[in-house]
């Protein structure tokens, strides 16, 4: 599904990631985990097409798409989804109208008819049963005032909605409680399926005990400098970044 290959991107005159090579296959769940300032939120961010970021080398494959060549909206389109891609505020927007326009943009980009208000009112009907999240809370601004949990609650029901064949989740808030991170995990479980896959930032192995990794690597100074199975998230909580970092310095 997606092949990172040798992925450098700077900001302003700083590089920041290195050289990163990652492969993941449709039903895989990937976390990336790594010591603060290593490069997570970079890498997700160039993933989904944000601006000010210069990619400086390498390649990424979506599903025989070369993503770096597409727009943001292109990508979401493709089938790309960036939890933190609306995270802000929008006065006077509630998510439903929010995600009306998403999923018509989306429609329309695919050449498909755009869905009517009936059809809306019954997908989402269907979407909040199934990732059980509350009428109000769409009906409210996106964002505004909502919780640490309201937030992730409403990221999930996004995902529900979109179908991405490629979310990405960065769990930056270091406020989120764990019941956030319960609905979280509890709503990637959901909606993981053979056809998507996930990749999950975080630097909570915590988020780890809930959502199970196929693959989980460590991102340190730009570069993926070790990848394991869950057992690697487990000896991190236990042992930190100290001894990653030490032996990546220790070659430098
Ligand atoms: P992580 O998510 O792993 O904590 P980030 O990707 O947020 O790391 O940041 C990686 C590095 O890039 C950090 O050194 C950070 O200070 C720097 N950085 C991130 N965003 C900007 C920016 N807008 N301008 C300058 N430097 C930035
Ligand atoms: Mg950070
Ligand atoms: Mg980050």
């Amino acid at each position: 599904m997606l092949k990172i290959d040798n992925l450098q991107a700077k900001i302003g005159e700083k590089q920041i990631l290195r050289g990163i090579n990652l492969e993941v296959k449709a039903g895989e769940v990937h976390a990336i985990m790594g010591p603060n300032g290593s490069g997570k939120s970079t890498l997700a961010s160039v993933l989904a097409g944000r601006e000010d970021y210069e990619v400086t080398a390498g390649s990424v494959d979506f599903n025989g798409t070369d993503l770096l060549e597409l727009a943001a909206e292109e990508r979401a389109a493709e089938g790309v989804f960036l939890a933190f891609q609306y995270p802000v505020e929008i006065p006077g927007v509630s998510t439903t109208n929010f995600l009306k326009t998403a999923v018509n943009e989306i429609r329309k980009y695919r050449g498909e008819e755009p869905m009517d208000a009936v059809q809306f009112l019954k997908m989402f009907k269907q979407k909040m049963a199934y990732v059980n999240i509350d009428q109000s809370l769409l009906n409210r601004a996106l964002n505004e005032g909502f919780s640490g949990g309201e937030k992730k609650k409403n990221e999930i029901f996004q995902m529900a909605v979109l179908e991405p064949k490629l979310a990405i989740l960065d769990e930056t808030d270091s406020g989120l409680d764990i019941d956030a991170l319960r609905i979280v995990a509890e709503g990637v479980n959901k909606l993981k399926s053979p056809d998507n896959a996930v990749i999950v930032v975080t630097h909570y192995q915590r988020l780890l005990d809930y959502i199970v990794p196929d693959f989980v690597h460590v991102l340190y100074k730009g570069r993926i400098v070790k990848s394991g199975t869950k057992e690697l998230a487990l000896e991190l909580e236990e042992r930190g970044y100290d001894w990653i970092k030490a032996e990546v310095d220790a070659e430098e």
